[in-house]
């Protein structure tokens, strides 16, 4: 069996995998990035392709030029998008929210395709049609085994970089309990109710379609939501998402319900890539990030760890920046000489307490946890109900939150909005009463009473392993109060 010995093999073609390894790579380590598909689909991957700010260094860290990218109109193809619409048709409500410009719906395959150039272009040296099937470990993790062109390879090295996204299989395959750590691992494997399944299509429809500044959403019969992401005014990404802790939805079924009675869909046709018609699905993580994202001679960023947006499911830049972190403490940790659980911490402590992004995101999966107890009705009233500030926040970006608390300490004044904007044959249009709508409310404004205290409890992550088991026995605390606040049964705890 061939044998390749590196400093660092990243696992995974993707976002997380480039930033890594282009990150790594030009620090001056001895880099593989390895990934399972032909060099020519290398970025072609299930996404709705929306993505903000791409030329902001702190939301796209490292040596990968984002202004190059997003300088190429290949990858922004739509470079309009400047506001998000939310829509429930049957209850005939349709909010317009204004977005951030600089917002694109991009081609999400010309932009992976420029993303593994320049991971190339930083010295990552890039096996593809290689598929990871073994972990190789031995008190740390020391390469993979995998097989290349149909032929057996065998990768070792000091540090393995696992981008290979949401449901990573690697995470499965490591004994992470055998692992040499001082105390029991602190590697967090995911559960499988913490991702969401989803899918889109590229249409392309006859004449430019109303809404092609604006992302649209609409709400799903099971907690997620149909999007309509137009690329260009004719080139529409429309998809769907739900989560894995809910029934099942045949997606692309419910896609096709959807669209076969919009006029603007008529006569459309579903575009062309690769020889077969532009349509892919995928898992998608829909929970904080992993508490703990290192192992001894391991490191993990991307969906394969949960930094995504926990409502919207929007984790480009969460993997950008994560797989920055990896490739960083792969660095460190190398040239200090230490790939133990406490030489990589750096990966946990700059996501966690330096950028601070991933301290939002998990902040803000008691939303998701609030909004999966009730039912989707009551949400879908909820919404309807909610100002246009307050849902544009919501689902926009942690920075843009920080005086939510106060908007909804009006609480109240919400529910009487709705009522007065509401009649009653909509309350019984969802078959939602006042004395439900009212309860919700208030559990609204409970939980971000708890998103005040994840927020304090992740700006205080351990600096070092030594403090991990202590801190998160306090924020497993705030879990099981807010859980009790919710009245969730043991079976409904996310955590
Ligand atoms: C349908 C859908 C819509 C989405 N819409 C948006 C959106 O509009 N905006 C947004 O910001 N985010 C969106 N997301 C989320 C976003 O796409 C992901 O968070 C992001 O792609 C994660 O990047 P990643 O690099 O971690 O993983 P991925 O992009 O999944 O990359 C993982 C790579 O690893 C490779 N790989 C996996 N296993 C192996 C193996 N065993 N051997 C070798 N290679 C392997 C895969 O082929 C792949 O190339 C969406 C996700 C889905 C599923």
């Amino acid at each position: 069996m061939a044998c390749n010995q590196r400093d660092v093999v990243v696992v995974g073609g993707g976002i997380a995998g480039c930033f890594a390894a282009a990150t790594a790579a030009a620090a001056g380590l001895d880099v593989v990035q390895l990934e399972r598909k032909p060099r020519e689909q290398g970025g072609f991957i299930a996404c709705g392709d929306a993505i903000k700010s791409p030329r902001d260094p702190q939301k796209y860290p490292g040596p990968i030029d984002m202004d190059a990218i997003a300088d190429d109109e290949a990858v922004l193809v739509d470079n309009n998008i400047d506001q998000i619409e939310y829509w429930d048709e049957e209850l005939g409500v349709r909010k317009v929210l204004p977005y951030e410009t600089g917002s694109n719906v991009i081609d999400r395959y010309e932009f992976g395709q420029r993303l593994l150039e320049q991971a190339a272009d930083n010295g990552a040296v890039q096996h593809y049609d290689t598929v990871v099937n073994e972990v190789l470990q031995d008190g740390r993790v020391t390469g993979v085994k995998a097989v290349r062109d149909g032929e057996p390879v065998r990768y070792e090295c000091d540090v393995l970089i696992d981008t290979a996204g949401a449901q990573s299989i690697l995470q499965d395959m490591i004994e992470f309990e055998t692992l040499d750590t001082p105390g029991a691992p602190t590697f967090e494997v995911p559960h499988y109710t913490h991702f969401g399944s989803a899918y889109r299509e590229i249409i392309e429809t006859e004449k430019p379609v109303e809404y092609h500044n604006a992302i649209v959403g609409k709400p799903l019969e099971e907690l997620g939501y149909i999007w309509y992401f137009p690329r260009t005014p004719t080139q529409i990404n429309v998809g769907l998402g739900f989560q894995m802790n809910k029934e099942p939805i045949p997606l692309a079924d419910r896609l096709r319900r959807d669209i076969e009675d919009r006029p603007e869909y008529q006569g459309a046709n579903v575009a062309e890539k690769f020889d077969t018609k532009n349509k892919l699905g995928s898992a998608i993580a829909l929970r904080r990030p992993l508490d703990s994202m290192v192992a001894p001679g391991y490191l993990t960023a991307g969906g394969a760890v949960g930094t995504t947006h926990p409502i919207t499911g929007k984790g480009i830049r969460g993997a950008a920046y994560s797989g920055y972190s990896a490739g960083r403490a792969a660095v460190e940790a190398i040239e200090d000489g230490d790939v133990s659980e406490h030489g990589l911490w750096e990966h946990n402590r700059w996501l966690y307490r330096e950028h601070g992004e991933a301290a939002k995101l998990a902040s803000w999966d008691a939303y998701n946890v609030a909004a999966s107890a009730l039912e989707v009705n009551v949400l879908r009233a909820l919404t309807a109900l909610l100002p246009e500030a307050e849902l544009r926040e919501i689902v926009g970006t942690s920075t843009e939150v920080d005086d939510l608390k106060s908007k909804l300490l009006v609480g109240t004044g919400v529910l009487k909005n709705f009522l007065a904007e509401y009649r009653r044959d909509t309350f019984e249009t969802l078959g939602v009463s006042t004395h439900e709508l009212y309860e919700a409310v208030l559990g609204l404004r409970e939980t971000r009473t708890y998103v005040s205290e994840y927020e304090r409890q992740y700006d205080a992550y351990p600096a070092d392993r030594s403090g991990f088991e202590r801190w998160r026995a306090e924020r497993d605390y705030i879990d099981r109060d807010f859980y009790d606040a919710l009245d969730l049964s043991p079976s409904e705890h996310k955590y």
